[in-house]
């Protein structure tokens, strides 16, 4: 999911507010239970009994009134004994019926009292036995009331007037809109999605193109993708055109690139799909292989912002540009394919593996593409964001909300901080080690090639341990301090004659041997730091300039300052605006 916008990039979300989505006065709706607005949380344990397949979707939307007819059908493997199968599914979408194989199931036998759909089994199933479950249902989903942030469908307009729908449902879970597990650990193996929609649209979706069936007034569109992010799993439709072409790969494969974009865009969508090509470079040089080569690489033009749909990203940026000599908002949701649908959080306790990664990845191509001086401006732009109310990882189970949500969690510390920590990192241990930790995340090994690794989840443990094995040392102190601790070291600096003594203080007294350059006069000293002090000679009125390389994330206490200054200026206008 794309940055909230902040006070600081206030103006450019002002540009970006789309006339065409339907604001949220206008939406009257059943309130979402607890269960199915939250995603993730303690797990019922009929769901750790069951391995899940296959879904089979289908989908047909009524677009007029706004509504949504869906037949699900699921296959589980038991991995366990179970009597039940027990999914997710927003009731205000009221189910019609219920099947166990094919067979009806008296309604005596399943319900769904709070979005929580439980399925008593008649037989019950034991280990490596396999179960089709079949949900038919329909109504009006739940509408997004500003998405991606608020999820939901959006039902807007194209700029001629023609149906333009999204979904985008990470924070609430796939739930919104299918039977399924919303955990991060949810993916089934295979997922088809079938979409019927007026025969004038298109409904690009997830994964290759099986087929389109022509029934008159409607078509189907028939997609099929392997083991997709639950929360990944999208429905697109609008009167798309569609630019094609094919990627070349440094690892001997052939990869398929689609935009579907609105007519009215055709210059702006051709110029951005040229960028695929350089970002796929990108990512393929310094990250690894693209995952899912043998699908497509797809984007596809929304009324939302964005959001990482896998192979078929959500792009809804407005084209804009920064100066930065790429769309910013395509580049973060394309990393997702690896930081997110690649590699998955095993809990959304360790989000900043989708997050923190996925947004390093902007400066990270800027200093590819431009040099340092690009790379400086970003990681610059987001330290002024960085609030440090909550550690990153707190280190228990946690919902998205609880993440999100800066009251419980690091809320968007897990974007800007956990991005600079990355910068932090690399600096301390070099790139070599950094970009072969990186891939190990991703990929669970050091060779990834086409064909010889499959999604996988990664908790944040996991990556200190990679990065511990990669560099032979123990990294523990870095982690602790940056992840597990809200306030960032900091840098105490005395004088006593012509010393200059250097000491980091943590929040809880954690060791934290950072070591630190320090200029004085033409001369880099590097100060090792190891108990956490240091000192160089500079008499007084000699050129001083700690870290001037910017290599340590740490308490500064101007931009302290600044952030503090930020929020009094939104309370005057706020002030100022309540009078007026
Ligand atoms: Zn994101």
């Amino acid at each position: 999911m794309s940055l909230r916008p902040t006070l600081l990039l206030l103006a450019v979300a002002l540009a970006l507010s789309s006339p065409s989505a339907i604001g949220a006065a206008a939406i009257q709706q059943p309130a979402l239970t607890p269960q199915t607005a939250s995603s993730g949380g303690p797990m019922p344990v009929e769901q750790t009994r069951v391995h899940f397949d296959h879904a089979d979707l289908h989908f047909t939307l009524d677009i007029p009134h706004k509504r949504l007819a869906g037949d699900a059908r699921l296959t589980f493997t038991a991995t366990a004994a179970t009597d039940a199968i027990v999914l997710d599914l927003d009731r205000n979408l009221p189910i019609s019926q219920v099947t166990v194989d094919g067979q009806p199931v008296p309604t005596s036998r399943w319900s769904n009292p709070e979005g929580r759909l439980r399925v008593a089994l008649a037989k019950r199933l034991d280990k490596g036995d396999r179960v089709t479950v079949g949900v038919r249902y329909a109504g009006a989903p739940h509408v997004a009331k500003n998405a991606p942030w608020d999820g939901g469908f959006v039902w807007a307009k194209t700029p001629s007037g023609q149906p333009w729908v999204a979904t985008a449902v990470e924070g609430e879970g796939c739930d919104l809109f299918w039977p399924c597990i919303d955990q991060p650990t949810g993916k089934p193996d295979l997922v088809d999605t079938w979409v019927t929609v007026p025969k004038d649209l298109a409904a690009p979706g997830n994964g290759v193109l099986v087929g389109i069936e022509d029934h008159g007034a409607t078509r189907t569109w028939h997609w099929r993708i392997k083991r997709p992010d639950t929360y990944a799993i999208t429905i697109n439709v609008g009167p798309f055109k569609e630019l094609k072409g094919n990627y070349a790969s440094r690892y001997g494969n052939t990869i398929p690139m689609e935009f579907w974009y609105l007519p009215e865009h055709e210059a702006q969508a051709k110029e951005l799909f040229a960028g695929f090509t350089p970002m796929l470079d990108f990512f393929e040089q310094e990250i690894g292989p693209y995952p899912f080569g043998d699908e497509k690489m797809g984007v596809v033009e929304t009324p939302h912002k964005g959001m990482e749909h896998q192979t078929i990203n959500a792009y809804g940026n407005h084209y804009v540009k920064d100066g930065f000599g790429f769309d910013r908002l395509l580049q973060h949701e394309f990393a997702h394919e690896w930081f997110g649908n690649q590699v998955t959080n095993a809990n959304w306790d360790d989000m900043w593996l989708h997050e923190g990664f996925g947004t390093y990845m902007q400066p990270l191509y800027s200093q590819y593409l431009y040099g340092d001086m690009d790379y400086f401006d970003w990681l610059h732009q987001l330290r002024l964001m960085v609030r440090d109310r909550k550690p990153i990882v707190s280190g228990q189970p946690r919902t998205e909300d609880d993440v999100y949500n800066p009251a419980t969690g690091p809320g968007q510390d897990i974007y800007n901080k956990g991005a600079l920590v990355l910068h932090t990192l690399r600096q301390l241990i070099g790139d070599p080690a950094f970009f072969t930790s990186i891939r190990e995340l991703v990929y669970g090994r050091p060779d990834p090639k086409p064909g010889n690794f499959q999604p996988r989840y990664a908790t944040t443990k996991d990556y200190i341990d990679i990065v511990d094995r990669v560099t032979g040392e123990d990294y523990g102190w870095f982690f602790k301090v940056y992840l597990y601790d809200a306030a960032l070291p900091k840098l105490v600096e005395e004088r006593h004659g012509d010393t200059l003594a250097l000491r980091w203080v943590t929040e809880h007294g954690e060791p934290f041997p950072m070591p630190l350059d320090v200029q004085v006069g033409r001369t880099i000293h590097t100060l090792p730091m190891t108990d956490g002090h240091g000192a160089v000679q500079a008499a007084p009125g000699t050129l001083v300039i700690v870290d001037p390389r910017s290599k340590v994330l740490r308490e500064m206490p101007h931009v302290e300052a600044f952030q503090q200054w930020l929020e009094q200026q939104k309370q005057a206008r706020a002030k100022a605006g309540a009078k007026s």
